[in-house]
């Protein structure tokens, strides 16, 4: 059984609405396009408002996308990036991904953010 597209991207976002991006933003803002924020937990692409995740009292978290933080807390708080990487390939192989890719993947990017970094 195939999984349809819709289903929580994770690494697949590169891809989704790429098109639709480029002609709305095209000509402006570039710069902060090309630097492509990203989840500090996750790596998910902060790209909409909605992506983001909330602080204490429901502002707007700068640095995390809302599958990982919401009302100032980490959904999976306590879990180490072993395991967030472990999520992440499993998100990937639901989305069709290898696990060799995906593990290659996730174990690259997501030390590198600022939620692991030490
Ligand atoms: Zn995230």
């Amino acid at each position: 059984m195939r999984i349809r597209k819709a289903v929580q991207p994770v690494f697949t976002w590169e891809r989704t609405d790429k098109a639709a991006i480029l002609r709305k933003e095209c000509g402006k803002k570039q710069g902060e396009r090309m630097k492509g924020k990203i989840c500090q937990s996750c790596a998910m692409p902060l790209r909409k408002q909605e992506d983001y995740g909330t602080s204490v009292g429901g502002s707007k978290s700068r640095d995390y996308c809302f599958h990982c933080f919401q009302g100032g807390k980490f959904l999976d708080e306590g879990i180490t990036l072993q395991g967030k990487i472990d999520k992440n390939v499993q998100f990937a192989k639901m989305m069709g991904m290898s696990e060799e890719q995906a593990r290659n993947m996730a174990s690259t990017i997501l030390p590198k953010l600022k939620r692991w970094k030490k």
